[in-house]
């Protein structure tokens, strides 16, 4: 998966990224994209359809996909840069306390940010869609 802007799609001179947070090339982006098929997600809206409520306990796939996008391929954790293609998805709000699966209350977490995120010690603030704080209460 490579993740850029529409004005780097366009043919800004930015870099986009893989899914493993490595930076690549406009060109090659371009070249991919040709010889492999494109799949646009457009970000910035609310959808049903990611939305699950609590009728699934478990992210699906789409539901990933577009955290990942919105966390720009790392974990949600504001200070982490781990790769979120390797990350869990985790419900912000604990499932057995009521949380939902959805976008708004779900977050993809290395191994280290999720145990600490269900960790009663700790709390999370949420900063911007796609970006936390873990805070240890006090
Ligand atoms: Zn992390």
């Amino acid at each position: 998966m490579v993740t850029m802007d529409l004005a780097t799609l366009l043919g800004d001179l930015r870099a986009a990224h893989l899914d493993t947070g490595q930076a690549i090339s406009p060109g090659l982006t371009r070249r991919l994209a040709a010889r492999h098929g494109l799949i646009p997600a457009v970000l910035g809206t609310h959808s049903e359809v990611l939305d699950l409520g609590r009728k699934a306990r478990l992210h699906n796939a789409k539901q990933r996909l577009a955290m990942f996008i919105t966390q720009h391929g790392t974990c949600a954790v504001q200070t982490c840069d781990r790769p979120a293609a390797t990350a869990q998805a985790a419900h912000l709000i604990a499932w057995q306390h009521g949380g939902h699966t959805n976008l708004t209350h779900g977050a993809l977490l290395c191994s280290r940010h999720h145990t600490l995120a269900d960790h009663p010690d700790y709390r999370i603030e949420h900063l911007r869609p796609g970006r936390i704080h873990i805070h240890r209460r006090q």
